[in-house]
């Protein structure tokens, strides 16, 4: 649980310093993109009041989630810290509300007298549904409200196919998305010669105040969020990472992925800038193909923002209810050790290897034929990467309602242990159980081993089980 310390309770004016003199023509909140690098919307509101009011305001909508996101919040936490050390290097600072974000951003807006807000445009039925929410609103009371680009490489409205809509599949997609023009990368604004007068108006919160008082438990989580981490991990995978990219990223035993996904998804990385740097890198075209698929999902959920939790295409499943096989599957008890493997890494880090979340996801859905939403709701509740175009899509693809062009692909866990963990390094790391298990059982333990080692026995049969999932398919 989230909790705010005895001198910021929530609800409250917390902080109060002084006022910004004046007017100011514009202010910046900051959503997805925590970052001065290549951030369009900071340079717009530079150029117009430098330094500005920049403002981020924690949704109260995340913080009172049932099962609140820990792993996300501390590492957004982190970055909002780093993003103000930053702003502070230029002359400015960060600013922070909590509450409704759209009621505190026009709050903020009107109490600096501001005319126009910028930020950086997105995507979800969430942010999208907030957007509209402020425009309406602003646009009573008299204010501008400018979006810019900012958390894809190529903003969704801008590439379609003919007939419009957007791309279903993935292949055309990238073609144009790589034959593209994309935007200059632009650099961090100017330093002030004149800082900001370390003040906010009544009810803004400098973001260092504000954040000592919350306190995320995330026990086991290693990471840390930030501009300064991730560019410093960027610079890392590029000259050490890259390279082996292509051969290694499949087997998550070499766990050779470049871990960069909470920081794009944050947007303390410009994918743009990421993307360039791939493209310019002797090795860098299988990465720069998986950053195409985060653009991908990112335009499908832009033009059906019904898909953050409706089939992209509805296939009349029925799904089974069974909390007991829902349990197995999540604490990693199922009996099949690469699926079990995967989901202990993603409780215990709040990640898990791109092989792992396909297959684990097909068993769920295929293998228990449990309903994708329940599986992308929990990896939604540990992941640090967390990001609802590239998740709910990414179920969806796997489970046969979204983009994929074979919906009836099934992934047989012990072939993939097998083939993508040859030696069952990354079983033993994470399943304690067998450890000390040699040899090739180790992907599928004969019944005695099982019981020597007290690890389970197989919740269902593989090959029963996907041919009632098939037979449910069929109709
Ligand atoms: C069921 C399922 C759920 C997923 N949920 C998420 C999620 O919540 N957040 C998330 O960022 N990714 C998600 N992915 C995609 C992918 O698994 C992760 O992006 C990747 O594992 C992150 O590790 P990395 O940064 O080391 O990846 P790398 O292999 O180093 O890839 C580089 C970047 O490319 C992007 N990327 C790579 N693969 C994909 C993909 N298949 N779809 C979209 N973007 C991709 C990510 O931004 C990633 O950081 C999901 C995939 C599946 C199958």
């Amino acid at each position: 649980m989230v909790t705010f310390g005895p001198t910021h309770p929530p609800g409250r004016s917390l902080v109060v310093r002084m006022p910004v003199t004046g007017r100011v023509p514009s202010i910046m909140v900051f959503t997805r993109d925590l970052r001065i690098h290549d951030n369009p919307a900071l340079v717009a509101v530079w150029r117009e009041s430098a330094p500005p009011v920049t403002l981020f305001v924690l949704d109260d909508g995340l913080l009172n989630m049932p099962r609140s996101p820990t792993n996300r919040l501390k590492f957004l936490a982190d970055s909002l810290r780093d993003l103000d050390h930053s702003l502070r290097t230029l002359g400015g600072q960060l600013l922070v509300r909590r509450g409704d974000w759209d009621v505190e951003v026009m709050a903020a807006a009107t109490e600096v007298g501001a005319s126009t807000i910028h930020l950086s445009n997105d995507h979800s039925s969430f942010a999208s549904t907030r957007l509209q929410r402020l425009e309406l609103n602003a646009r009573r009371h008299g204010l501008r409200i400018q979006r810019h680009n900012g958390v894809s490489v190529v903003p969704p409205e801008i590439l379609q196919p003919t007939g419009g809509g957007g791309y279903k599949v993935f292949t055309p997609y990238f073609r144009r998305w790589s034959s593209d023009r994309w935007r200059t990368i632009e650099p961090p604004p100017p330093p002030v010669q004149d800082p900001v007068s370390k003040v906010g108006p009544p009810r803004l919160v400098e973001a260092g105040d504000f954040l000592e008082g919350l306190t995320i438990p995330t026990p086991g989580l290693s990471i840390n969020g930030g501009e300064t981490a991730g560019r410093q991990r960027l610079f890392e995978w590029l000259d050490h990472g890259l390279e082996r990219y292509g051969t290694a990223r499949d087997r998550p035993g070499d766990d050779q992925t470049s871990r960069l996904s909470p920081y794009l998804h944050f947007g303390c990385l410009s994918p743009l800038e990421v993307a360039v740097a791939a493209a310019e890198h002797p090795e860098g075209g299988e990465f720069l193909r998986q950053l195409a698929w985060r653009d991908f999902f990112l335009q499908v959920l832009a033009h059906r923002p019904d898909t953050s939790w409706r089939d992209f295409r509805y296939r009349g499943d029925t799904w089974d209810q069974d909390p007991e096989a829902f349990r197995a599957w999540s604490e990693g008890l199922t009996g099949y050790p690469l699926v079990d493997a995967g989901m202990r890494q993603l409780v215990a880090e709040g990640f898990m290897h791109n092989r792992l979340r396909m297959v684990t996801a097909s068993f769920l859905v295929k293998d228990l034929y449990l309903d994708w939403r329940l599986g992308a709701k929990h990896f939604m509740e540990h992941l640090v990467d967390g990001d609802v175009a590239s998740n709910q899509l990414g179920w969806q693809w796997v489970a046969g309602t979204g983009t994929d062009a074979s919906p009836h692909r099934v992934l047989n866990p012990i072939r993939q242990s097998e083939r993508f963990d040859p030696e069952g390094a990354y079983i033993r790391r994470w399943l304690p159980e067998l450890a000390s298990v040699t040899g090739s059982v180790v992907h599928d333990p004969p019944d005695d081993l099982r019981r020597a080692c007290s690890y389970p026995s197989k919740i269902v049969d593989h090959h029963e089980a996907i041919a009632r999932f098939k037979a449910l398919r069929a109709g």
